[in-house]
């Protein structure tokens, strides 16, 4: 194995979409979409002459993410200009910072895939705009391009190379996407664009003290991609260094057909931005006093949610790995479990139901027929013993396509327990006369027949006897001698 080896080192460089209504420098709409190069202005287009206007909403959501990773935010940033040529780069450069970034020198812990801790630095975190799109299957042998992107506000957040493992990688981008939805900073949607990873990979031998030469990999399109694109460069550097090579410093493109990386062409490589100050902005200064306010008012977060869901709740860790994996479904469970009372049982619910239901319908749990309320009051009618945990199931299914409440869908159904107790023992009695011999040994102090015995009666009333009032009506004949002649 090269791993035994051979072992990878990590750096990433993501970036996120800001969620603000409009961009980085002008007034147009960041929505998704939009018919090509309308959502565009003089700013945004580089026409001459326009100049940019820093968008406050972008300021407060870059430096509440850099303050959720933990970075120190500095009071003075320096806007730059990063200068390439492309052509979905209006001005022919992009408005970045560089050596004053906004925020520096946070970190981050995550579990591993072993369960253990780990901890990866944050370099830094900067602000910067988005270039536009090149789209190049819409006209054959042409690239079109569209620029209602171009000027969105992005940060980019840089690890320290201190990941080692591709999983890891993965757990923690996971975790950072999560994080950035849970401040409300970004969508983080992959898919979209809104989230976008380049992967920095070198290799050394393993206990070696310095690292080796590193090569970026970009154009991947999910994170299970971002993983698999680091096993393969891990092996493709192994090998090299096996056989005595050394590893070029490049730009390597990830081809998801072949699950292979390949060689970025040169113009997709650039090495000399020539950076300085933009002249058009001045430094961006934030006071101490906004910068604490925004950091008092950073939610709670993903790790720290679910520590306190372990210890308020008393859940396993992966029911509250599962309950925190978005903020909707977190605060869903946790109207249930108010609302309710008993944590366990709403964790269990949400966790195995809930989900369920949210997976066959397609649906996020915020469109969930079922509010966190009515499935409050279901759970309080199987702890009242008016139904069955499993009828309780049968009634959620109902109210996926009702807004009924439960109680009243129950009674529809007949999934009402029987508890009345003329009922229950005639259960009983059909029972003891075609069991007679279950039933001397029980009265004989064979207390395992217990549970044989109400599951019998439980079948006899086929699922509507409450079982908990069943159990006592026979541990009371198995002590009272008097109560029933078999
Ligand atoms: P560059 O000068 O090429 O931009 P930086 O030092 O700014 O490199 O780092 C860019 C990214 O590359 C960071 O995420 C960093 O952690 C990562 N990185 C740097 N050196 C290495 C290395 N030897 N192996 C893996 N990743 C690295
Ligand atoms: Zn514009
Ligand atoms: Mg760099």
């Amino acid at each position: 194995m090269t791993g035994d080896v051979w072992e990878v080192v990590i750096g990433l460089e993501v970036h996120v979409q800001l969620r603000t209504r409009t961009k980085a420098f002008c007034d147009c709409l960041t929505a998704f979409g939009g018919a090509p190069n309308t959502r565009t202005c003089p700013v945004c287009l580089a026409l001459p002459g326009a100049l940019p206007v820093l968008n406050g909403r972008a300021v407060e959501l870059a430096a509440t993410a850099a303050l959720a990773l933990g970075c120190t935010v500095h009071e003075e940033s320096v806007f730059a200009r990063k200068n390439y040529f492309y052509p979905d780069l209006p001005k022919g450069y992009q408005i970045s910072q560089f050596d004053r970034p906004l925020a520096t020198n946070g970190r981050v812990t995550f579990r591993g895939q072993d369960g253990q801790p780990r901890v990866v630095g944050i370099d830094r975190v900067h602000m910067e705009e988005d270039a536009g799109k090149s789209i190049h299957d819409r006209y054959p042998g042409l690239t079109a391009i569209d620029l209602n992107r171009a000027g969105t506000p992005l940060i980019e957040i840089v690890t320290a190379p201190d990941l080692r493992h591709s999983t890891d990688a993965g757990v923690f981008l996971r975790q950072l996407k999560r994080t950035v939805e849970y401040l409300d900073v970004s969508d983080a949607n992959m898919e979209e664009g809104s989230l976008r990873v380049d992967a920095n990979v070198s290799v050394r031998a393993k206990g070696a003290v310095e690292y080796g030469t590193k090569t970026e990999i970009k154009n991947m399109n999910s994170f299970s991609s971002v993983e698999r694109a680091i096993d393969v460069e891990h092996a493709r550097q192994s090998r090299i260094l096996a056989d005595g090579g050394r590893v070029r410093q490049e730009t390597l493109l990830w081809d998801a057909a072949r699950q292979d990386v390949r060689p970025a062409r040169s113009k997709e490589e650039s090495h000399d931005y020539r950076y300085f100050p933009d002249p058009d902005l001045p430094p961006l200064l934030l006071t101490p006093e906004w910068i604490a306010t925004r950091r008092d008012a950073l939610p709670e977060l993903p790790n720290e949610r679910r520590a306190r869901f372990v210890a308020a709740y008393g859940l396993p860790e992966t029911d509250a790995e599962v309950l925190t994996a978005s903020r909707n479904v977190a605060e869903y469970f946790e109207q249930v479990a108010r609302a309710h009372g008993d944590g366990k049982a709403a964790a269990n619910w949400v966790v195995g139901e809930v989900q369920a239901a949210l997976n066959t319908l397609g649906v996020d749990i915020t469109h969930l027929p079922v509010t966190p309320e009515s499935l409050a009051s279901l759970l309080d009618m199987v702890r009242g013993g008016t139904i069955s945990n499993t009828a309780a199931k049968r009634v959620f299914a109902l109210m996926l396509t009702t807004a009924e409440a439960p109680r009243i869908l129950a009674e529809r159904e007949g999934l009402l327990l029987v508890n009345d107790d003329a009922t229950l023992r005639q259960w009983v009695d059909a029972v003891c006369a075609t069991s007679p011999d279950e039933i001397r040994r029980l009265r004989a102090g064979e207390r395992k027949l217990l549970g044989v015995l109400v599951g019998q009666v439980m079948k006899t009333s086929g699922g509507r006897a409450d079982p908990r009032k069943v159990s006592a009506l026979l541990a009371a004949m198995a002590t009272d001698t008097s109560a029933f002649k078999p």
